[in-house]
């Protein structure tokens, strides 16, 4: 990766951490779920709208590193419109891609979320980079009755 390519994904990651999309509680969601990363003291809470298997609108709340708000946004943003099985398969591309299973690819859908891919080099923040996505998984399941621990 070349310096003019990191700094473009460091662009990105302030721009979301200091102006998170969807930011804030959504009263009509129909599906939620909280994550927890004690590693690094990150706390969300993802609120999504389910139209049938369609998630039709997604928000989140919570404090965190910039990374960990960073990467919640990017995925409060890219969840909306997709179904259950798209979104989950998102996530699996994105884990592989920030586990360094798997490179970045044109083409893969993933867009800004490869700019995290930078926090491979750090197991821990790989953490703050899923914690969000465990949530909205826990979400989609409905399995509300106790934080998710991000593995
Ligand atoms: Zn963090």
């Amino acid at each position: 990766m070349n310096g003019d390519l990191t700094d473009l994904y460091q662009e990105v990651i302030l721009d979301h951490s200091k102006s998170p999309r969807n930011f804030g509680a959504a009263e009509e969601a129909t599906h939620t779920a909280r994550g927890n990363n004690p590693l690094c003291g990150d706390r969300v809470a993802v609120y999504l709208t389910l139209e049938d298997d369609v998630i039709s609108d997604a928000h989140f709340d919570g404090r965190g590193c910039a990374i960990s708000v960073a990467s919640a946004s990017m995925m409060t943003e890219m969840v909306k419109g997709k179904t259950v099985a798209e979104a989950e398969s998102l996530f699996e591309q994105f884990h592989a891609l920030v586990t360094g299973e798997e490179d970045a690819k044109e083409d893969d859908g993933l867009d800004e979320l490869a700019s995290l891919a930078g926090v491979r080099a750090f197991p821990t923040r790989i953490k703050c980079a899923t914690l969000a996505w465990h949530a909205m998984q826990a979400a989609i399941h409905n399995d509300n009755s106790e934080d998710v621990r991000t593995e």
